[in-house]
């Protein structure tokens, strides 16, 4: 079957439904192409928290942020590998594609609170609803249905379809009971099927540490196919042995844990010793190599109510709450004496740690590891004890983009008719993706891909 549209877009997730909106929001037909039966990809499934800088809740609550900071901090925490120029324009852009968010797509977002993602200097992630991407992709589904958007689901984009000048005309598919599908592309093709964390043996290929001995958090379409595809095209491709782990997973699953957000309000890392062993806020990539050094691979998460209370984390995952409880991965207990007990650690260590933390937290200076928002105190129980190892969360190469999301050659000329957006590109987070860019990579970029591809 052959079908025609100004604009094919591939992926349903943060990035192909940005696009996809505003693609015809600019008048143009657009189609949305989702080889899952389901929407949202990684965005879906993650807590989908956004950066932006200078946001409404930000001024509520006076916090003093500006575009610099962010793209300094963005740069800083990919080890300067990202693009400069491409992060600027991220950040240039992502309060207004927050406000899009709030205003249009009528995301709700927690009118007062923030999260400070480790490698960020101030708090400026915004927090839909219920902690999760589930606000953004409801929402967005919702508006895209409203604009008459058609959503091919179970339809798995193959090859993409080029004229004799290598110009991108459209996409092959595969649909429901493998029936084979041509989308003709007027104007333009927009790839937005995010990462490969789910795909092993391309991990393996990229970087040989992430083999089998990692589990992911990924979304199980997140296979790289974007990639493969633009590569056959002519795109380069850039940044490919980047691939972080998240460092607080599930030991049973791999999946993240959302309710482990209770670190971003004070609750510590400690060893199978009951001794601490990194910053709490570090990146990504330096806590899950530090995990890693420890004992046994792993390490356990600890806080105790008045740090739960801040982000009420249990509450609002409390299907992940009482499924870790259940696993025997994250205990509630009235001391830290029972706590250390259920993990086998020595009680003694873990109270000496403790009674370290309300020191450094009463002096308001963590003379271990200067926690950048400052440890908490932790003399009052009831506490929470969760065990957690690292598993592959983001790829943070891809195919090249410039500033209007087209895709580049290995000459550095755009390929006509191609532009991409999201994970699937590589050019934003260097060596390692700090928490609450990729929402904001996803929607700002996608946003700039709807519109571009259109002129
Ligand atoms: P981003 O954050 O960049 O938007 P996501 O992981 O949220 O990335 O979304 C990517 C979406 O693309 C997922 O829903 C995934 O299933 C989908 N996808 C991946 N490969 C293909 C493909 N070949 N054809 C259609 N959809 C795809």
């Amino acid at each position: 079957a052959e079908q025609t549209y100004d604009i094919v877009v591939v992926g349903a997730g943060g990035a192909g439904f940005s696009a996809a909106i505003e693609a015809k929001k600019a008048g143009a037909s657009v189609v949305l192409l989702e080889k899952m039966p389901t929407v949202g990809g990684n965005t879906l499934i993650s807590g989908g928290e956004m950066n932006a800088a200078n946001t409404w809740v930000q001024q509520k609550l006076g916090i003093k942020d500006d575009v610099e900071l962010f793209i300094k901090d963005t740069l800083k925490g990919g080890d300067n590998v990202g693009d400069p120029e491409m992060v600027r324009t991220m950040a240039e852009n992502a309060t207004q594609a927050a406000e899009w968010l709030k205003d249009e797509i009528k995301v709700e977002f927690l009118p007062d609170h923030l999260f400070q993602f480790g490698g960020h200097s101030v708090k400026r992630a915004l927090i839909p609803q219920g902690h999760t991407g589930a606000e953004l992709i409801t929402k967005l589904k919702k508006h895209l249905d409203g604009a008459g958007i058609p959503l091919k689901t179970n339809t798995k984009a193959d090859k993409l379809l080029t004229d004799a000048s290598g110009k991108v005309i459209g996409v092959e598919a595969t649909g429901e009971n493998g029936s084979k599908l041509t989308f003709h592309a007027n104007k333009g093709v927009i790839i937005a099927s995010g990462g490969f964390g789910s795909n092993v043996e391309m991990r393996k290929q990229y970087n040989p540490e992430y083999d089998e001995k990692y589990m992911t958090t990924d979304a199980p379409g997140s296979t790289g196919d974007g990639i493969v595809m633009a590569q056959a095209a002519g795109a380069a491709l850039t940044n490919m042995a980047s691939i972080q782990t998240y460092p607080i997973c599930n030991p049973k699953t791999g999946v993240i844990s959302l309710v482990a957000d209770s670190r971003f309000d004070g609750a510590i890392l400690v060893n199978q010793s009951g001794k601490r062993f990194v910053e709490e806020l570090e990146r990504r990539d330096v806590i899950s190599k530090a995990i890693l050094a420890q004992e046994g691979k792993y390490a356990y998460q600890l806080w105790n109510e008045d740090i739960a209370n801040i982000s009420k984390t249990h509450e609002v995952h409390k299907d992940e709450y009482d499924m870790l409880v259940k696993e025997g991965v994250l205990y509630k207990a009235d001391t830290l004496e029972e706590a250390a007990k259920f993990f086998n650690i020595d009680p003694a260590a873990l109270k000496a740690t403790i009674e370290r933390v309300n020191g450094f937290a009463k002096a308001g200076d963590d003379k271990d590891f200067h926690h950048r928002a400052g440890l908490k105190d932790m003399s009052k129980g009831p506490y929470y004890i969760e065990k957690a190892v690292p598993s592959v969360h983001h790829t943070m190469g891809g195919v090249v983009i410039n500033k209007t999301t087209q895709v580049l050659n290995e000459k550095g000329q755009p390929i006509p008719g191609l532009f991409a957006a999201g994970e699937v590109t590589g050019v934003i987070h260097g060596k390692n993706r700090l928490g609450g860019n990729a929402v904001a990579d996803a929607i700002t970029f996608g946003r700039i891909a709807g519109q571009q591809s259109v002129k």
